[in-house]
């Protein structure tokens, strides 16, 4: 069958968009057909989307279906921030992928003032990935059964689990809630140097089958949202998920004047405002001024799943003044990230990641301490920016 033959069988609704690639010689010659057939049933060009490098061959195997092109973002990159991790110990520039112009330069700003101050202390606190599944049971009782089964079988569990994966372990399976005739056994893995989702999602389902053989129980869903993925949860700030991330500072006074141009005082006095009443105010989950924006900009340049910015963009900000110096710091409990699987492979992620050193194994937990101290970055620049406004007005209203 012939371009135009399989463009009219789709206009006609006689084939579908997954049918084409029976009919082509490869993924390339089936993206270029499905654009066209786009643009002719939305009546719209597609140039700058058919415009790209990367091996679609590839990317069909594990990445997109019914692929048409790709998207392009701007890449800039902000630095050198200087971190001292313990995975992490350099001077870097970071690779940051957004629309939202200033970012960048924010960004730059905060890292111009933490490498002046000696660079970001970064530390990663705990390292997991989770799923948890929903498990119907007949009532309280078979629940607790289901339970205790969980308890007191859990090294050949954790046998099973691993036996899918050479980089899984199951760390625990903890908590384990009930509700109702409802059982949610939170599963714990670490997971190396990949993010782990779809790791865990297999070893979670080898151990679903055996709890079946045993007991005759079966999950209702392999995800039972307590796990939790890709949505804001107290769990997740609590128990952690991803990388568990801190990072400080302690920038002296003379350059938070010259390059903040703000007082420590100030900083503190916006931070406890804005990042702690405020957000309590508001009953928010995410006790900081703009995590995502640096969560996000560094998952598009290098690869990671998107949609897990919503988890990035939970944690605190704190701020105090040292007797002039200004201590800073960012929590951030729940960061999936990875530098192998994924979106990771695709070429310009592995270029993303190589800017920093971090593609491959043996990487991720460098790669954390990289992105908590980006973040710290462009907290302090906001935060600064927003200090140094308020003390701006207050010398204007006072004259000085
Ligand atoms: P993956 O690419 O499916 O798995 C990682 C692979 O890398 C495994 O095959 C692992 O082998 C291998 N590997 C090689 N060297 C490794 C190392 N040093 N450390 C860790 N693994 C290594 O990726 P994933 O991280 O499990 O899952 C990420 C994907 O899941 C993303 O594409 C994301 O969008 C998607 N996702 C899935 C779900 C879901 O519910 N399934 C939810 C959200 C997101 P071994 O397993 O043999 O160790």
């Amino acid at each position: 069958m012939d371009k135009e033959e399989i463009i009219n069988k789709l206009l006609n609704g006689e084939m579908r968009l997954y049918q084409i690639d029976k009919f082509t010689e490869n993924a390339t010659e089936a993206l270029d057909i499905r654009r066209e057939f786009i643009e002719k049933y939305c009546d719209c060009e597609l140039e700058q989307i058919a415009n790209y490098t990367l091996d679609m061959e590839i990317a069909m195997a594990k990445n997109i279906e019914n692929p048409i092109g790709t998207v392009q973002f701007p890449i800039g990159v902000a630095g050198p921030l200087k971190v001292n991790g313990e995975y992490a110990d350099g001077e870097f520039f970071v690779p940051l992928a957004t629309s939202e112009g200033a970012l960048v330069a924010s960004i730059n700003r905060g890292a111009s003032a933490i490498s002046a101050a000696g660079g970001a202390n970064a530390r990663v606190i705990g390292d997991k990935m989770t799923r948890a599944p929903a498990i119907k049971t007949d009532s309280i009782v078979e629940a607790v059964k289901v339970k205790t089964w969980f308890e007191e079988n859990f090294d050949e569990l954790k046998a099973i689990a691993e036996s899918t994966t050479r980089h899984g372990k199951l760390v625990k399976i903890d908590p384990i809630i009930i509700v109702g005739n409802n059982v949610y056994p939170r599963f714990v893995y670490s997971t190396g140097d990949s993010m782990g989702m779809n790791m865990v999602t297999i070893a979670t389902e080898k151990v679903l089958a055996k709890l079946y053989d045993d007991l005759g129980v079966h999950a209702l869903a392999l995800s039972g949202n307590l796990c939790v993925d890709k949505k804001p949860a107290a769990i997740n700030i609590i128990e952690g998920r991803g990388k568990s991330l801190v990072a400080d500072i302690l920038i002296p006074e003379e350059i938070v004047k010259s390059k903040l141009k703000t007082t420590a005082k100030a900083i503190e006095e916006v931070n406890t405002a804005k990042n702690l009443i405020g957000s309590a105010a508001a009953g928010s989950m995410a006790y900081n001024a703009h995590f995502a924006n640096m969560i996000g900009a560094i998952f598009l340049a290098t690869g990671q799943d998107v949609a897990h910015v919503v988890e990035g963009s939970l944690g605190i900000t704190t701020a105090e003044d040292r007797d002039g110096d200004l201590y800073f710091s960012v929590n951030l409990p729940d960061v999936p990230i990875a530098t192998i699987g994924g979106g990771t492979r695709l070429e310009t992620a592995q270029e993303g990641l190589n800017i920093l050193g971090c593609a491959g194994s043996d990487n991720v937990r460098k790669f954390a301490e990289i992105v908590v101290s980006t973040v710290l970055a462009g907290e302090l620049s906001l935060v600064g920016a927003l200090a140094a406004g308020h003390l701006a007005k207050a010398h204007a209203e006072l004259g000085r």
